[in-house]
């Protein structure tokens, strides 16, 4: 069964969130993935660059970032040994 996210299931328009982030002072900025705009309320996920510091991404690129924190931190532990 795959796995549903309930927080993709409904979205408001661009522009309200882009609104909602102007209104509530979080960012919106282009995602470091996919380069599209987003709000800072509505990622959930952190593109690592080094082990502590990473780039927040959108939402619809979580799964990528995941993707590539693994290989980072994967590639980091091996330069360790
Ligand atoms: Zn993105």
């Amino acid at each position: 069964m795959s796995k549903i996210k309930v927080k993709s299931l409904f979205r408001y328009p661009r522009f309200i969130n882009k609104w909602y982030a102007n209104f509530w002072g979080y960012f919106w900025l282009p995602c470091d993935i996919c380069g599209r705009p987003f709000g800072g309320h509505e990622s959930d996920e952190v593109l690592k660059v080094t082990q502590a510091y990473g780039h927040m991404v959108c939402w619809r690129c979580s799964d990528e970032a995941r993707k590539r924190n693994a290989v980072l931190l994967a590639e980091l532990y091996e330069d360790s040994k």
